[in-house]
This record gives structure tokens, sequence and C-alpha cells, in this order.
């Protein structure tokens, strides 16, 4: 855990404690912030330094099956990006999707100590956990994909809605997953039933359930509000990507009636169409998208902003890996999960010439910059769906440095900026209290994790301590201290040690009953036996459970024993 240590002179950014770039000490001792040390305690002197706390990644593609697959099917870039062995860290590659080290180190040296993998099939859990294990300093946790489940949606169709929220609670528990994750409900169904089928809206038919999207999307977000999970239902929208889809998405949104939801990625899900001929061009509807979240507390969203260059398109919405397969490079693949979800993977580049893609890069810059309110529009760029996380100093660069936006703005597709509301935000300049916010704070409440994203006394001892710089995209680009659990990681720039994180994970109650539910459909249909599917704790060497806080109407009258 570190020897006790005081941080001296740094300007403190610590949004969610009120302190906006005072100049005070911060204390460690043991892992946690603490009220004081020691006169003896070791010193930073952060003079000249601007301290926050360890960055959060509320949403990204970091581990699993589908993340192996992208990287087994682009080897080329792990040749052109080749990360030595040294005496304290692991060899490894790099590229938009590093091995599992690499990413650890990496985000690390970022001064990120948090982030969430998206997108987990059930069934994937174990491989998942496994990566988790090789991938240091990071605290993590995982989305575990729901949407698509077949058991799930036949006890939704019985109109067995109670039953519905044990098994996601049984789920969530026995994968040791985080949140619940919806992607494009309905579609993978439709996609393994006809051919080249997609869902189109919320009141489509999902294949041969008498379900629509609509019933699916307002059950599971009423269910993860009953058990009190610490983050709402995580939605990746119907329709990602297409024009017109802000439609969609608004009507998702409003589905939640006031409830808890969190839509991902909500660039991708801002697009009208242009009229005539060009309908099939996207246009930007980001003021409609944002006007919504500005009036709805309820909702959360992360931004999931693109940045030009490479990425690799991954994602559990096989219909759509399908439809992009043509404007990538040329290769992809399809994947299925028996039962429980579709994957897809596409290598990209986003190109700054590109309309689509510079109309792209703006409505993410739009959404950021017409937000009201940084704690629940946050900060992503769904690595590496709209970029790599190692973009992140340039996006925050963009945010908060006007004259480099409007440099970057000239090289563009100028006729996608006459399509965007983006020349409109000319005026604003994200401040260091704000990106502490969407980087850190925001996330962090938004993730329910009380220990994380603030400096205030009993809070987990993860900081970074970044030189103040005129380039925010090279101040950020290098912390020069990163502390995790109160010991020092990253120093003078350098990593310094190396720190195994642990799983955040939740573990609802659910009535004991539903397992007599759950196993005969494993009998029927799944290739793995109902005994062997939990995944047991070994998995799980350093973890925490994040606890639930269920309403009156969700808590069981016996609580579940399993695993
Ligand atoms: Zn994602």
């Amino acid at each position: 855990m570190g020897s006790p240590l005081r941080i001296v002179n740094g300007r403190v950014y610590d949004p969610a404690n009120g302190v906006n770039g005072a100049v005070q000490d911060v204390c460690v001792r043991d892992g946690k912030i603490v009220a004081d040390v020691p006169p003896d305690a070791k010193r930073i002197d952060a003079a000249g330094m601007v301290v926050m706390p360890g960055g959060i990644d509320i949403h990204c593609h970091i581990a699993g099956p589908k993340v192996n697959l992208a990287r087994k099917v682009q080897p080329e870039t792990h040749r052109d990006d080749v990360q030595l062995r040294t005496r304290l860290t692991r060899s490894g590659t790099g590229g938009t999707v590093p091995s599992t080290f690499a990413t650890g180190y990496r985000y690390a040296a970022l001064g990120y100590t948090t982030a969430m993998e998206a997108a987990v099939t059930p069934l994937g859990a174990r491989h998942t956990l496994e990566e988790f294990q090789d991938t240091p300093v990071l605290d993590k946790g995982f989305f575990v994909l729901v949407g698509n489940n077949l058991l799930l949606y036949r006890l939704l169709q019985e109109g067995r809605r109670e039953e519905l929220r044990h098994a996601l609670a049984w789920w969530l528990k026995v994968t040791k997953g985080y949140a619940p994750k919806l992607v494009n409900p309905g579609g993978d169904e439709m996609w393994k039933g006809g051919r080249n089928a997609n869902i189109t809206s919320l009141d489509d038919k999902i294949g041969s359930f008498d379900l629509t999207p609509r019933r699916v999307i307002a059950a599971f977000i009423e269910a993860g509000n009953e058990l009190g999970l610490p983050h709402p239902v995580h939605i990746h929208c119907n329709n990602l990507g297409h024009s017109g889809n802000v439609e969609t998405t608004l009507e998702t949104m409003r589905l939640a009636e006031g409830r808890r939801a969190h839509i991902a990625h909500i660039q991708f899900h801002s697009y009208g169409a242009a009229a005539g001929k060009s309908q099939s061009n996207p246009t930007s509807r980001a003021r409609d998208i944002i006007e919504y979240i500005n009036t709805h507390p309820n909702i959360s969203a992360d931004v999931g902003a693109v940045m030009f260059g490479p990425a690799t398109i991954m994602t559990g919405d096989a219909p759509l890996a399908y439809m992009l397969r043509r404007f990538g490079s040329n290769k992809w693949v399809n994947a299925d999960t028996e039962n429980e979800s579709g994957c897809g993977i596409v290598p990209f580049k986003y190109q700054d010439r590109v309309y689509t893609n510079a109309l792209q890069w703006a409505i993410g810059l739009e959404l950021l910059l017409l937000s009201e309110d940084p704690w629940r529009m946050v900060f992503s760029t769904d690595h590496p769906n709209g970029g790599s996380f190692m973009s992140y100093p340039r996006l925050i660069r963009l945010l908060m440095d006007r004259r480099y936006r409007k440099e970057q703005m000239a090289h563009v597709n100028q006729k996608a900026l006459d399509q965007s509301a983006l020349r409109d935000c000319q005026e604003r300049e994200y401040s260091l209290s704000e990106i502490a916010i969407i980087t850190r704070a925001g996330p962090a409440r938004l993730l329910g994790l009380t220990d994380k994203g603030h400096l205030g006394v009993g809070a987990d001892a993860d900081l970074t301590i970044y030189e103040e710089d005129e380039d925010k995209e090279k101040m950020f680009s290098a912390p020069r201290y990163v502390i995790k659990d109160g010991e020092l990681i990253i120093e003078d720039h350098e990593l310094r040690a190396d720190h195994q994180g642990r799983l955040l994970h939740v573990a609802p109650d659910y009535d004991p009953q539903i397992e007599q539910v759950i196993e005969p459909f494993f009998e029927d249909f799944y290739t793995i036996r109902f005994a062997n599917y939990p995944v047991d704790d070994r998995y799980v060497p350093k973890g925490q459970i994040i606890p639930t806080t269920p309403s009156a109407a969700a808590a069981p009258a016996t609580a579940g024993t399993r695993p």
C-alpha cells in the first residue's frame, strides 16, 4: 500500500468536494486519502503542478474474447508498435488494441487508474477476468451483455417481470459483472434469423419473439433501478451509425420515464438525415440530443468522440459490423455467442477529409461543448471504436484550447462542418475543473463508486499529478506522478512500480428459486452445464463488491446463496 505521503504546493482539482485549483496538501496513507500524516512522511513537491483524482474510463473495450479477436485479426499493427520488456514491466504490443500488459501500463502513463470494459458476454466472463489479471495498475469492472439473451427474452415475453429481475441479478452475480449492458436490443436475434436483417425501430417485432426493443429496454431499465445497482442499465441504442437515428435515441431516453439510464457513446446515435437526394448522408442532431440530456437529470451519457486516425470497430452489434465492413480495410469478423450475443470486428480509419468521419468528429465536440452538466455528459472515445485511449490528451486539448480547435476545424471536410453546429460553439473552453469532472469525478459518480473520483478523506488514494503547460495535449500526455492505492507508480514520467488493481463487481441478492427456472434452459440449450457456469472466486484474486440498494419491491425474502 506504500508509505505515508504528503503532496505539497500543488493546485488541487477536486470538484466533488468543491476544490477548484486551491493550493493545499493532500495526504495519503494505507491506500487511502487521510487528513494528515506524520511530519517525517515522504513529500512530493508539486509546485507548478496540478493534482487530480486518477482518471476513470467509464466505457472502453480492453479485455475479453472480442478484444482478443480484434488483436488476432490485425497482427501487422503489433509489429509497428512493440513494447519492450524492462526490469519492471512485461513486453507487449500496441496499436489500437494493445495487449493486456501494455493496456495497463499505457493507461497508467496517461494518469488513468480505473477502466470499465463495456461489453462482455456472460460466457466470456472467465476470459475477461483472466485478461484483467494481466492488465496491471488499473481497477477494472465489466458490463454484462443481457439485451439479446434468449432466456431473459422468454421471461419477458411471458410477462414474468419479477423473475426477469431475479434472473438479471443472478447473471450479474455469477459472472462477477458490474452493470447490465444492452446492445442494439433485438438486433442479434434478427441477424441470426434472416439474411442481413436488423432492427430498424423500437417497435419492430424481434424475430420469433412476441417482443419489441421498446419492451426490452423499458423492462431492463425498470429491473436495473429496482435492483438498486450502483450503475444503471448501460444502453447502446438501436440504429447505431444510421442516418436519422436521433429519433430512436430520443425515444429510448424517453422510455426511462424519470428513472436512471446511461446511454453509451451517444455521438454515434445523434444523426439526422439530409433532405432530398443525399438522404443517406447523416447530419448533426447533437443539439436535440444534448438539449434532452441537459433537461433530464435521470439520463447520463458518455460521448464516444471520434478522433482522426486508426481505430478498431468492435461491438456486440453484429449487424452493424456487417454494414461497416464496406468502409473498413479488407478484413472483418463476425461471431456469435450461444443464447447470449453477437459480435463484430472491423479495423477502421477515420479521415478528416471524409464527410461522414468529419461530421462524427464535429458531433462529439458539439455534444461536449453544448453540454450544461459535465457530471452527466462524460468523456470517452468508446476506445478503440472512435479512436484509441491514447488520443485522450488531444481530445482534451480540443476542448480546452479554442485556437487549436479552430486550426483543426480548418483541415476537415467543410461540408460536414456546414451540417454541424460546431462553428457556433467557438467560444467555449473547458476549464481544468470541468476536465476533472468529465474524466474522473463524473464517471465515478455515474458508476456509483463513492471512494473514487475525489480526494476527500477516505477516498481511494488514486491520484494524478500533471505539470502545468499551455499545450494541454502535452500536459495530459505524460503526468509527472501517478499514485495508485497510495503507491507511487509513475515518478518523473516513468513507471517505477508494478501494481495489481482490483476487480470491481456487484453481487445483488436474488430469489434462489430462480435457479430452477434457469437450470432447465441450460440443460436444453447451452453447451456448458449449469453447475459449471458461475465464475468462481479463483478468478478474482483481488476484488471489491460495490453494494446495491434494492427498492423494497425488489428485495427477496431469502437471499441467494450461490457465489
Ligand atoms: Zn463500446
